[in-house]
């Protein structure tokens, strides 16, 4: 018999986070859109996004209709598109007159190949000024294996992309996942 799962947080029962997990109220709009493949690997950290933060929405792509209908329901001068590109600019160095007129920012969830062929399918995501980060707090996560320097989970990703553009400290929610990745080492206590 398959043991039971929470229907909230999806991990076992036994290991329910629901009540563990911190909810912070976010200014800014989160948009992430989700290889629907990635959707199913067991240690896709996009669920804990929706439980962490209030304005999360997460679009599942199955094909680049999916991606083009929800980027025409928002007016792209207002968002940024985190991914690092050619003529990607850092996230750091945004100005205070942009960030403030930003009305949210997307993530794209999936394998670096999968992101990039993603981004390059759909012609609209070349509208959207991208951001990559410069300096991110790569010590203090466990990294997800990949091929690219600097590079962090979806949920990594979007708690500094929020540091970065709202000013706000988020320690407890990067402390919260790095307990959840098992990670006791000393570089996680900040
Ligand atoms: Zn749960």
């Amino acid at each position: 018999m398959p043991r039971p799962v929470c229907t909230c947080c999806e991990y076992l029962k036994q290991n329910c986070v629901c009540d563990l997990i911190p909810n912070v109220h976010t200014n800014l709009r989160i948009i992430v859109f989700q290889n629907a493949k990635e959707a199913l690997h067991p240690k896709n950290s996009v669920r804990l996004l929706k439980l962490a933060f209030s304005r999360v929405e997460v679009v599942v792509v199955t094909s680049e209709v999916d991606v083009v209908t929800k980027l025409r329901q928002l007016d792209l001068s207002k968002w940024c598109l985190i991914y690092p590109c050619d003529h990607s600019m850092p996230l750091e160095t945004m100005s205070e007159n942009e960030r403030e007129t930003l009305e949210g920012f997307i993530l794209i969830d999936a394998t670096w190949r999968k992101a990039f062929a993603m981004y390059h399918t759909s012609e609209v995501f070349g509208r959207i000024s991208t951001k990559h980060f410069l300096s991110p707090p790569n010590g203090n996560y466990v990294i997800r294996k990949t091929s690219k320097e600097k590079a962090l989970s979806t949920f990594e990703a979007c708690v500094y992309t929020l540091e970065c553009l709202e000013l706000s400290d988020l320690s407890s929610m990067r402390r919260f996942f790095c307990k959840r990745r098992h990670c006791n080492g000393e570089k996680c206590l900040q």
